[in-house]
């Protein structure tokens, strides 16, 4: 193989699909990205992305064969490593074979999907604020908390590609939210944005936007809003706890938040610093340092791209 070959990255989440070509090294050449479209079918959409992946292949003149191999990182749930997706938030793709249409578009080579969350925590191992570090938690915290874990330098698996889902680690079993997940008071039924929202208008919030988001909550918080401020240490706290547990299970030297909620800066992360110090009194357990994570708006195409470039660290698929 010419070691010198880009690798085609897709990035599909509920908001964006993005694509680019990423450099053996890490480095993103040409991209594109398009609103996820609403409402549309299981074929308008794999067309949407069809054009995306065109758009981007000519605007860097290669062709599918010129390619070290595609890696991909989509919304979950997803069946792995086969690929066929049925991403939460795009309810047009249940039991989507995503993982052979790439294939079958790009002409038969390689092409890995697996979790976006997993893709964020590759990227910020192998490029970003985990380089380096054997022992990684990563975090993507936004419309839910997903995560994965890197421990002595490789990905963890798990037994179903799972391991790793430190959003639904639970920090408050008496007060806490019901969650998504059938469970109460896992952390991400108390910090993902959506759930942040609906805590501090039930506390009073009444922002001037309709349809209000965590991040004009965190902006009023910013301002100095006594809800806005409650809601990023109600968040920070339940994060807190929750790298605490995980760090005393697995060990880990570094914890990367990444996501829209990260934005908040040391809104979130100063009661997150001071739940995590709180809970984590053990000797190695107090070593570990929470940063933010270091890729930005590319993090997702970059982890896509370690599926191929590093998969000796981040793919244990066929
Ligand atoms: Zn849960």
């Amino acid at each position: 193989m010419d070691e010198s070959r880009p690798a085609l990255a897709v990035d599909i989440g509920g908001t964006k699909l993005a694509a680019g070509l990423v450099e053996p090294a890490g480095r993103v050449q040409a991209w594109a990205q398009v609103p996820t479209p609403a409402g549309l079918d299981a074929e308008q959409l794999w067309r949407t992305l069809d054009a995306l992946i065109t758009e981007v292949l000519d605007q860097a003149g290669v062709t599918p064969a010129d390619l070290a191999g595609c890696g991909c990182g989509c919304g979950g749930p997803m069946e792995w490593p086969s690929g066929v997706v049925s991403p939460l938030n795009i309810p047009g793709w249940r039991g989507f074979p995503l993982r052979a249409r790439l294939t079958e578009r790009l002409g038969g080579i390689t092409v890995r999907v697996h979790n976006d969350a997993i893709c964020m925590v590759a990227a910020e191992h192998w490029r970003g604020a985990g380089r380096g570090r054997d022992n990684v938690l990563g975090m993507v915290v936004s419309t839910g908390v997903g995560g994965g874990l890197v421990l002595d330098g490789r990905l963890i698996r798990g037994a179903s590609g799972n391991a790793g889902h430190i959003g639904h680690v639970v920090v408050d079993p008496e007060t806490g939210p019901l969650c998504g997940c059938g469970g109460r008071g896992c952390a991400e039924a108390i910090a993902r944005g959506p759930a942040l929202v609906a805590w501090a208008q039930g506390e009073g919030w009444r922002p001037d936007q309709k349809d209000a988001t965590a991040k004009d909550l965190a902006a009023d918080g910013a301002l100095g809003h006594a809800i806005g401020l409650a809601a990023m240490r109600r968040a920070g706290r339940a994060l807190g706890i929750a790298i605490a547990s995980a760090t005393s299970l697995c060990d880990l030297e570094v914890v990367s938040v990444g996501g829209g909620l990260s934005q908040a800066g040391p809104l979130l992360f100063d009661p997150l610093e001071e739940a995590l110090r709180a809970h984590a009194k053990l000797d190695f357990t107090r070593q570990v340092s929470v940063v933010p994570a270091a890729l930005g708006q590319h993090a997702g195409l970059v982890g896509a791209a370690a599926l191929i470039f590093a998969a000796d660290r981040y793919w244990h698929g066929d």
